[in-house]
Order: C-alpha cells, then structure tokens, then sequence
C-alpha cells in the first residue's frame, strides 16, 4: 500500500470515479485516492485520454481548468501542480515562480 504524499497519513488506494471537470464536460477516470485527506491522483494514462477526449471536443487547451484541493503541510497551504501543466509548462522544482493576487485569483507565472 502507498503512503500518501500530501498528508503522509493516508493510504492510497484504487478508485475508479475521480471526477475531472473540463469546461461543463464530466470525465470520470482511475486513479489512487488517499484515505486521509483524499487527495485523488489519476492514472498520468487516464489523464491523456481525458486530455485526448477534450481536444476532440474542442474543450483543450485553453483554458484550463482542473479542480484540486489545497493541502496543508508544516503549517502553510500547498498547492499540486497538475502532472500535465508541469509538462506543458516544463516546470520542475527549481522553476522561480511569481505569485500575483488579480481579484479573489491567484495567478502562479513561472519565471523564464
Ligand atoms: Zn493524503
């Protein structure tokens, strides 16, 4: 059984009804769910074809609109970046990255 890396409470485990929304359109795929905080992980390969679907659907890429849940580690809030933005986006964890408050927005613009 995996260890959650969120909360580094829960187990992982396999669910088959994670909910992505993409512009009105409701795609339910696999993936891992944690039992303690449930954090859901889908499949990278569910993730594509969901990903897949929506282009065929028009609805891909812009804009893009995944829903997450915020977590909380060592007191503050800490926020996932999506497998598939961190890809487009070639994001890894030396990427500086400016954070801008725009109304009750959070705008996070990686640094060149
Ligand atoms: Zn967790």
């Amino acid at each position: 059984m995996r260890k959650c890396l969120v909360c580094e409470k829960g187990n992982l485990v396999k669910v088959e009804d994670i909910i992505l929304e993409i512009e009105g359109y409701i795609f339910v795929v696999d993936g891992l769910r944690c039992t303690h905080c449930k954090e859901e992980f889908p499949y990278p390969s569910e993730t594509d074809k969901v990903i897949d679907a929506a282009r065929k659907l028009g609805v891909w890429p812009e804009p893009l609109k995944l829903y997450r849940h915020l977590s909380r580690s060592g007191g503050g809030l800490m926020f996932r970046v999506p497998v598939d933005l961190e890809k487009q986006l070639k994001l890894d964890e030396k990427t500086e990255i400016a954070i801008t408050k725009v109304g009750n927005k959070i705008v996070i613009e990686p640094k060149e």
